[in-house]
């Protein structure tokens, strides 16, 4: 429970202005809403001042490297170079690659090709004509993470690929066209399925976006996918990613024996993309 405060109190955000003129609207609406059934967001998933700054540094360096990818990634080159390209740039900008060690895992970044739906390990594979491939960027400035990825067509790609990653990338920007500050998050997954159901493509459900920024993964877990039960409220100050994976064919997963590369059952093309999102005072800011 949060401490009861007066309305002339300083404000529990560290703000230093007075409770009135800070958070207590905000806290009467979450009030409001939880009386509506509603999950409403812990306070530690509130971001103060000082934490924006820090994830927005650390979202615009992961924005640059996945733009640098754009002239690097070309047929005739690795996995396995893209990942140590990444690594030394980031090491270059004073930052970290988050995914390094995470977990066990090996690499720098993921790099999923084709049929991978994610978190593809960096291999000597060569990447050839036709191919498509989601690179995913994960970087740590001072303790703050910025996480975001993209695909990559590899030369001249299919007409049905290119759809598949058209489409993924408008459930992306559409999801987040249309989550309002203090919606439920259940908006993200109720906007995704409508487009993957008008072209008749899957969501894989394995997966999620999640609360990103002073760590790498917090809470919420962002569903791609309609659900029933009402999920938290989207409120003001929150910091997560939306990052839905969509399959031309059916939406079952195997995750392979490495213990990370999670590919579609039916060998069908899987396409992502993804941003870090901040819950501004009046609409969705993308940060990466
Ligand atoms: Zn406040």
């Amino acid at each position: 429970m949060n401490k009861k405060l007066n309305r002339n109190d300083p404000c529990w955000c560290n703000s230093k202005k007075k409770y009135k003129h800070c958070h207590f609207e905000f806290d009467e609406t979450l009030k409001s809403l939880s009386y509506q059934g509603y999950p409403i967001p812990n306070r530690k998933l509130i971001k103060s001042r000082k934490d924006l700054e820090g994830i927005k540094k650390s979202c615009q360096l992961t924005k640059f490297i996945l733009d640098e990818l754009n002239t690097i990634i070309k047929p005739g080159i690795t996995t396995n170079e893209i990942d140590k390209w990444v690594y030394d740039t980031t090491l270059k900008h004073h930052a970290k690659p988050a995914p390094l060690n995470y977990k066990g895992f090996p690499k720098s970044i993921c790099t999923s090709i084709n049929e991978v739906i994610c978190h593809g390990i960096p291999e000597d594979r060569i990447l050839k004509e036709g191919d498509i491939l989601n690179v995913d960027v994960t970087c740590i400035i001072d303790g703050y993470f910025g996480d975001s990825c993209r695909m990559y067509p590899i030369g001249n790609i299919s007409q049905q690929a290119k759809r598949l990653i058209d489409v993924t990338k408008e459930c992306l920007e559409e999801s987040i066209k249309q989550l309002r500050p203090f919606d439920p998050i259940n908006k993200i997954g109720d906007v995704i399925s409508e487009i993957a159901k008008r072209e008749s493509y899957s969501i894989v459900k394995m997966f999620g976006g999640h609360g990103t920024g002073n760590q790498f993964h917090e809470d919420p877990f962002i569903f791609h996918y309609k659900k029933n039960e009402k999920l938290m409220i989207c409120a003001p100050g929150m910091v997560f990613t939306i990052e839905p994976m969509i399959n031309e064919g059916s939406e079952e997963c195997i995750i392979l024996e490495d213990n990370w590369t999670a590919v579609t059952k039916d060998k069908s093309l899987s396409a992502q993309w993804e941003h870090t999102v901040y819950v501004n005072e009046d609409k969705i800011e993308i940060l990466t």
